[in-house]
């Protein structure tokens, strides 16, 4: 990696070939391929870098790997392929952008970078519950990662709130350490696929609370001692004593920086003419979970990073 003295020599006058915004598997993919065509692609990874599969331990359905592999270490491992290549990296945020016209300006802090084409991959985030308590109790028992936490709820009762792959997924998983597992859902099915849902639905330390959503997180001395739940069918409401709550009810694409120059959907999910990358402004590209809210994988993530960088080159080839 580059000292950011030196990046910030070569750049602050040049005009980079491409910038890429993000470090998750469709960032760090653009990455490889744009520096394997001699891009010498800057990528502004965020504060923290390697994206979503950081927090998450053992990643299965990554191609490639029959065991399985370390989420941290697939992350790791992408990055020094793109660093290999001549990838440039900067961990920080950018903080603004200016996207339009033949040069286009990524801001960090006061540091301005300009390069011909940029690639958007900035993911998405966590959705909260928006009840009293959650965001007092957030690190305290509330939680929006298994994979991270599961460990601090051995033999504890905890709740899972959401009906998706994820809230399945989570809910699973960490049967692991809990004692029990109860699943609150506001309908009467899931919207999970069938092999994660059965999946959940067969394990006899999960129970599901249908028609139900949480009102608020109890607070039981400094850390969650409960949940109110609703029932949204008949109106009762009963507290639930448990250690913990994982939020799993979806996901919102980081766009926001990108609010008012690119095109969104109603989500806030960047618009691309797919099957293609391109954006609606000329030379700005975007991939992965900002723009995907249907199958949200790496390899999705990926697989588009790779169309981006490609279209990208394409883009500037034809300059
Ligand atoms: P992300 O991985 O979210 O990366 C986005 C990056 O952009 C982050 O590094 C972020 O810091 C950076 N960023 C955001 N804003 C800025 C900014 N302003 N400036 C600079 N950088 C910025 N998928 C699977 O296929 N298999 C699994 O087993 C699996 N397990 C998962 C477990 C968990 C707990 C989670 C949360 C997700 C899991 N996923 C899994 C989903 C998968 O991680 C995502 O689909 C994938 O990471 C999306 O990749 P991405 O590159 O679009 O975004």
């Amino acid at each position: 990696m580059l000292a950011q003295a030196e990046i910030e020599e070569s750049t602050v006058d040049d005009v980079r070939n491409l910038i890429i915004v993000g470090s998750g598997p469709a960032g760090y993919t653009a990455a490889v391929y744009a520096a394997r065509a001699n891009l010498k692609p800057l990528v502004i990874e965020g504060v923290t870098s390697g994206g979503a599969l950081v927090t998450t331990t053992e990643v299965e359905n990554f191609p490639g790997f029959p065991d399985g592999i370390n989420g941290p270490e697939l992350m790791d491992n992408m990055r020094k392929q793109a660093e290999r290549f001549g990838a440039e990296f900067i961990t920080d945020d950018a903080t603004r952008v200016a996207l339009e016209g033949p040069v286009k300006s990524v801001w960090v802090g006061d540091l301005e970078y300009r390069g011909k084409a940029v690639i958007l991959a900035t993911g998405s985030a966590w959705r909260p519950l928006h009840v009293p308590g959650e965001q007092e109790l957030l690190g305290r028992g509330v939680s929006s990662c298994a994979t991270c936490d599961g460990f601090f709820f051995r033999n504890e009762n905890i709740v899972v709130v959401g009906g998706g792959d994820s809230a399945m997924e989570e809910a699973t998983f960490l049967t692991r350490f809990a004692t029990k597992v109860t699943i609150i859902h506001r309908r009467d099915e899931f919207r999970a696929s069938k092999i994660m849902a059965e999946r959940a639905l067969g394990n006899e330390k999960i129970e599901v609370l249908w028609n139900s959503v949480v009102t608020e997180v109890l607070d039981g001395g400094g850390r969650v001692g409960g949940v109110r739940v609703k029932n949204v069918a008949n109106g009762e409401e009963r507290d639930l004593p448990v250690a913990g709550v994982f939020v799993a009810i979806g996901h919102d694409p980081r766009s926001g920086l990108f609010r008012g120059q690119v095109e969104l959907d109603d989500d806030g999910y960047v618009k691309v003419a797919a099957p293609s990358t391109r954006t609606n402004i000329e030379g700005v590209f975007a991939a992965g979970d900002v723009v995907d809210h249907t199958y949200r994988q790496a390899i999705t993530a990926a697989g588009t990073g790779c169309a981006a960088a490609l279209d990208a080159e394409r883009f500037i080839a034809a300059l």
